[in-house]
């Protein structure tokens, strides 16, 4: 992933900071296009895994829809050129003020998460002389199989309408004059890569769909969301997602009727293999069972292994790959928390303070989980572009 030539330009950088290969962003994309057009499948991007410029208006380019979970993210997309019309809106509070700027906007869709929100929503829309269009987010009580903390459609979820709620739902949108129901909406986890999971989300909204057509709503949309995931242990061998199984599952499983358009929300998948958190090792700390290399990048820059017990795949491109003189390492940053931690027993070459590491697999929940917590800097990315 790394030429001479860049590992020679990190060496003239400052550390920390995420690089972004742009040519591999572009091949990612592409891939996920030509999977997705086969079936006539839309993908909108999940801008909240990454709404660095650069990175959004290659997504742009390629002409992907944005998903928004804030009022800002709605108004950087139609900033970076997304069309309007594919822009949603998703999140289960959202404010009014946030409301009613997406509502001036014309957005494609909100996706709604309550029974109250639709109500608001209703108001809200009818206070500025709009109709909404909506679709309702719906737990389907599927379990994703991924790390708890990023699963979402179960009913112990704070996301989304549980199905009980549905009648009273449906009740609503027959009276609400200033909505109008474009779909269901259906988001279960994130990091998923058994694609079984998948299967089984396919039958839920069968289910469901089926229960919105016999009450005579007709929906032009199905979203079944995002949550493709990416191999974090082998970046170089995987560095692009499964799109071509992950949507074959739902032309195979999802029913849909002539002119019912499916759309996904991909956010990880996208961008996940293009960034790296690039840093210097500023002290080699010996101690009697443990052998430490404390970063300069720590928790604030990249807090997916403090939040999630992440794995990222550890290099130290100084050294390159050596393996005689192999050491393990735990691999710390200078923040003053002990869950500032990269990486526990990580097999590396001996390495040396001065040396520059890549943190492989960064380009997704990284950069925009950064904080200023300890006051820490934040600096600007390096970008590989294309040739
Ligand atoms: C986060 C999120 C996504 C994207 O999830 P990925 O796992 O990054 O693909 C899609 N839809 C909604 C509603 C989300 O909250």
């Amino acid at each position: 992933m790394f030429s001479k030539e860049t590992i020679a330009a990190f060496g003239a950088r400052k550390t920390p900071f995420y690089f972004y290969d742009l040519a591999l962003l572009d091949d990612t994309l592409s891939a996920c296009k030509k999977a997705a057009d086969q079936y006539g499948f839309h993908v909108h991007y999940a801008m909240k895994a990454n709404f660095n410029h650069e990175v959004l208006k290659a997504i742009q380019a390629q002409g992907f829809g944005a998903d928004c979970v804030s009022g800002n993210e709605v108004k950087k997309a139609i900033e970076v050129g997304f069309p309007a019309d594919k822009v949603v809106f998703a999140g289960v509070g959202k404010s009014d003020d946030e409301i009613i700027a997406a509502l001036q906007f014309d957005i494609f869709c909100f996706n709604v998460e309550s029974v109250q929100e639709l109500c608001v929503i209703n108001e809200l829309a009818g206070k500025v002389g709009k109709t909404a269009r909506v679709a309702l987010r719906i737990n389907p009580n599927v379990d994703a199989y991924t790390h708890h903390n990023i699963t979402t459609g179960l009913e112990e979820n704070k996301f989304g309408i549980n199905q009980w709620e549905l009648p009273a739902c449906a009740e609503y949108l027959n009276t609400a004059e200033h909505l109008w129901l474009e779909g269901i909406h259906f988001h279960i986890g994130s990091q998923i890569t058994n694609l079984t999971v998948f299967k089984s989300l396919c039958i839920r909204v069968n289910e469901i769909k089926t229960w919105f057509e016999e009450r005579g709503f007709n929906l032009r949309v199905l979203n079944v969301g995002g949550g493709l995931g990416v191999d974090y242990m082998e970046p170089d061998q995987n560095n692009i997602a499964n799109f071509s199984g992950y949507f074959e599952i739902f032309n195979q499983f999802l029913d849909r009727k002539l002119g019912q358009e499916v759309h996904f929300e991909l956010g990880r998948a996208l961008v996940a293999h293009c960034g790296s958190l690039i840093s210097r090792v500023l002290y080699v700390k010996n101690g009697i069972k443990k052998h430490f290399l404390v970063l300069d990048a720590g928790m604030t820059e990249l807090m997916r292994p403090a939040l999630y017990q992440a794995y990222h795949k550890i290099e130290n491109l100084t050294r390159g790959d050596i393996k005689e003189h192999d050491q393990k390492y735990d691999i710390v940053g200078p923040i003053c928390e002990s869950t500032d931690c990269f990486g526990k027993e990580v097999q590396l070459g001996e390495s040396f303070r001065g040396d520059l590491i890549a943190i492989r697999t960064a380009g997704a929940y990284g950069d925009v989980m950064s904080s200023r917590y300890n006051l820490r800097e934040q600096s600007e990315p390096f970008y590989l572009r294309k040739s």
